[in-house]
């Protein structure tokens, strides 16, 4: 008999867990709570580390959902959740009634609320944006201030909203590192005569080719790394940013005056992704993702038989990692309906 397996959540993890499964014959249904599918691939126009246009990805999981006949329900979401001995039950927010062997959660994450560090200005301040803010000038092809003039000295902070107490995220995101390192080099790109500060508390560039771009930088763009924490940013009557660093290579403070800031927002647990958890009844760990049964070898299993995890609901991942989570979710998952066993 045909199984029916529902995923939610129409991200890369969801699209890549829905082709998946349908080529290997399995019924699907995918239930994205937005318009449109793909999540925030949607807001960035070229990926690291090759700097490839996201567009290409968005095809190929296009491609892996339409040649397999998936039952793609946008706009909705999940409202009413049961299970009864061998099923799941699902009601959706349009009140269609949906009974599935096995579910995938893959809810990903939301951007950390740049405004919750009041003392950067974001929301307050002429011209301090975010990394998605920066996404959005690049795919217009302008990077301008609010008066329409072109900056010249932009400045990147590192960790916002990440490894903060303050905040309550203890945790690295993971991917703010090299996205700064690529937006740097996008900066210089669209403006030569720009001059682009990175301030940082540590480099982490754990990714294939992240080191790389790193350097390219350096070397060939001549951005500018300085190792410190930017304590506030202030505005002056040119409207410019002033802003305060401890510079803890050099052991003194520093005060720059900059045109533009960028906020390299770090990666939550989804506020969506939380209220599944409630109506579902999964686990979430210390740091508010969903908390796997086992951390080396079950990284997709939930606390409920049959609910699995795919993507970056768990933790911050970058595509590759998220596509292998989703692969690694579908083999776990026909696993389970072939023989109920984990
Ligand atoms: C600033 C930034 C830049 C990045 N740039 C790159 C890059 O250049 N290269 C790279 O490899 N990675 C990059 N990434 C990482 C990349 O965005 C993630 O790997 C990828 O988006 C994870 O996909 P996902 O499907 O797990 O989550 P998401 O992209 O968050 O997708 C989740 C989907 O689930 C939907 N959803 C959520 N809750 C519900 C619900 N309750 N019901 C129904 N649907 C729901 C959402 O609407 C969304 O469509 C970047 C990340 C950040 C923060
Ligand atoms: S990846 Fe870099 S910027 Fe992001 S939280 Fe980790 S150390 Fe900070």
């Amino acid at each position: 008999m045909s199984k029916h397996v529902v995923v939610i959540g129409g991200g890369v993890a969801g699209l890549e867990v829905a082709g998946q499964l349908s080529k290997a014959g399995i019924e699907v249904s995918v239930i994205e709570k937005e318009i449109n599918t793909g999540g925030h691939l949607n807001n960035w126009y070229r990926l690291f580390p090759d700097r490839r246009d996201s567009s290409e990805v968005k095809e190929y999981l296009d491609g892996m959902t339409h040649n397999h006949g998936i039952n793609l329900l946008t706009n909705t979401t999940i409202e009413v959740f049961k299970r009864n001995t061998s099923h799941f039950l699902i009601t959706t927010n349009g009140g269609k009634e949906l009974t599935a062997d096995a579910i995938i959660i893959a809810t990903g994450f939301d951007l950390f609320k740049s405004s919750r560090k009041e003392e950067y200005g974001y929301g307050i301040y002429d011209n301090v944006i975010t990394s998605v803010d920066l996404e959005k000038m690049f795919r217009k092809g302008k990077i301008a201030l609010t008066n329409q003039t072109v900056p010249e000295t932009i400045g990147i902070i590192h960790c916002v909203g990440s490894r903060d107490e303050k905040v309550g995220n203890f945790y690295c995101s993971k991917l703010c590192c090299v996205t700064a390192v690529k937006q740097a080099i996008e900066i210089r790109e669209f403006l030569p005569d720009s001059k682009v500060f990175c301030f940082y508390m540590d480099m982490r560039m754990g990714g294939a080719f992240y080191e790389e771009l790193y350097r390219e930088a350096q070397e060939k763009w001549g951005v500018n790394f300085i190792r410190g924490k930017v304590s506030e940013a202030s505005e002056t009557i040119e409207n410019k940013l002033l802003i305060k660093v401890e510079d803890t290579l050099a052991g003194r403070p520093l005060k720059m005056k900059l045109d533009m800031l960028v906020l390299m927002a770090g990666m939550e647990m989804s506020e969506d992704g939380e209220k599944i958890a409630g109506i579902v009844g999964l686990k979430t760990g210390e740091n508010r993702f969903f908390a796997a049964t086992d951390n080396l070898i079950g990284s997709n299993r939930s606390n409920i038989d049959g609910v699995f995890y795919a993507g970056s609901c768990t933790a911050p991942m970058n595509i590759p990692e998220t596509i292998s989570h989703a692969r690694a979710a579908v083999v776990e998952v026909i696993d389970y309906l072939n023989d109920g066993i984990r």
